[in-house]
């Protein structure tokens, strides 16, 4: 029996390949190791019948390219679902859509409390709406173009959930100072050694240790 971990987040995609050199790597990797999330690729054909493991079809109505069929889908998120170990569980189902709703910082923090999150990737032309119907919670757009598939979208997702799991991210990384509130305002520009670099100079009020100011000009100093 596979050992329930705090968050876990499965992927179903027919590139698990994709998935593992970037979930087992640096943070996401190291979180993997203290046992506080666990990223599964799953390979979708994996929940297909036939002896060439079809996941894809013709649309009906015509049109160009092939579509991603509901059935491996359904499957999949089926016994996913219902591991043991698992069952009780608060789970969401997440599709991958460019014509999703656009995933958000709060969407990140909101989906960091669940304790399974199965995201399933699109290719090709699509998915069978039925999908996005039945089977699926919600669906999510990284941003406003589209991509070859919903692998990177699916993978981005999860680094910024991952990121908002109590004790995923170390010493050297902080959740104190973002890039984006929960009102979308922008950090303050920042800087690191050297003080200056060629004749490029760190603002002076920034190596002046009077904290009143240094607060005064990032507040003034929006991104
Ligand atoms: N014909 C589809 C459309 O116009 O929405 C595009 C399909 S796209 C080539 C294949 C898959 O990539 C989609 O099913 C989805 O899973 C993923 N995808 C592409 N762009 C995306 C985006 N911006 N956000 C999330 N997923 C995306």
């Amino acid at each position: 029996m596979r050992k329930f971990h705090k968050r876990q987040f499965d992927i179903i995609t027919i590139f698990p390949e994709m998935i593992v050199p970037y979930s087992d790597a640096s943070i996401l990797g190291r979180a993997q190791k203290k046992g506080l999330i666990k990223i599964f690729a799953h390979n979708l054909r994996d929940w297909t019948t036939d002896k060439h493991h079809k996941v894809d079809d013709t649309p009906y109505g015509g049109g160009a390219g092939m579509l991603m069929k509901v059935e491996p889908f359904d499957k999949a998120v089926k016994s996913l679902k219902g591991r043991k170990g698992l069952k009780g569980m608060k789970t969401r189902v997440i599709l991958t859509s460019a014509s999703g709703n656009l995933f958000t910082q709060k969407d990140a923090r909101r989906l960091s409390k669940y304790d399974q999150l199965i995201f399933l990737c699109g290719r090709y032309e699509g998915v069978d709406n039925r999908v996005e119907e039945h089977i699926v919670d919600e669906s999510f757009s990284i941003g406003n173009y589209v991509l070859t598939g919903g692998e990177l979208p699916a993978l981005i997702m999860i680094d910024a959930i991952a990121r908002m799991v109590p004790g995923v991210l170390g010493s050297k990384e902080s959740l104190e100072s973002e890039s984006h509130d929960e009102e979308g305002l922008l950090e303050y520009p920042q800087y690191t050694k050297p003080e200056i670099y060629k004749k490029w100079k760190v603002p002076s009020v920034l190596l002046s240790g009077d904290h009143k100011k240094i607060e005064e000009w990032k507040k003034k100093n929006p991104r």
